[in-house]
């Protein structure tokens, strides 16, 4: 295994501290990955300004390498371009989901190249569309409340952008 392959394993198990289902990779914020001659340079890219978690991610990538005997490890904030939730796999989709997490809805440009609006999230329980938004801060400011008006399940969604 080479050593970018071998970085990458051990990023696998960095994982959001919010959501810790997902790893920073399936989020996508974890961006590049630089060796230099005497450190390493991990780029990630903040899901949003200001977000507490980015220190606490930060400090988990230099654990996780240095249990596996990388030392100088440096992790940088790479803010071109922005994360949006469409940097978040497929994969990290579904885990959302299963997690209780209403996965944000990918954006497809129209016929125009214009962005639709965001239609309603649906229930990660029922799938129901019917529900509406109890607060735009929920558990975390990275997340927002809302309930299902069908099974009356309050979840939280993922909004940063
Ligand atoms: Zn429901």
């Amino acid at each position: 295994m080479n050593r970018d392959a071998d970085i990458r394993k051990v990023l696998e198990a960095v994982t959001d501290p919010e959501i810790p289902v997902i790893s920073i990779e399936e989020l996508g914020i974890l961006r590049e990955i630089v060796q230099e001659e005497n450190s390493i340079i991990i780029f990630i890219s903040p899901t949003y300004s200001g977000c507490p978690a980015m220190d606490i991610i930060a400090f988990d990538i230099k654990k996780a390498m240095a249990e596996k005997g990388y030392q100088n490890v440096e992790v940088k904030y790479q803010l071109s371009p922005a994360w949006t939730t469409d940097d978040i796999s497929d994969v990290g989709r579904e885990k959302l989901k299963n997690y209780g997490i209403a996965p944000p809805e990918k954006l497809m440009p129209n016929e125009n190249g214009l962005f639709q609006n965001e239609k309603n999230p649906s229930c990660p329980r029922c799938n129901s569309e019917n529900t509406k938004l109890i607060s735009l801060f929920g558990s975390t400011p990275c997340k927002s409340l809302h309930q299902c008006l069908d099974c009356q399940e309050p979840f939280d969604r993922f909004k940063c952008h």
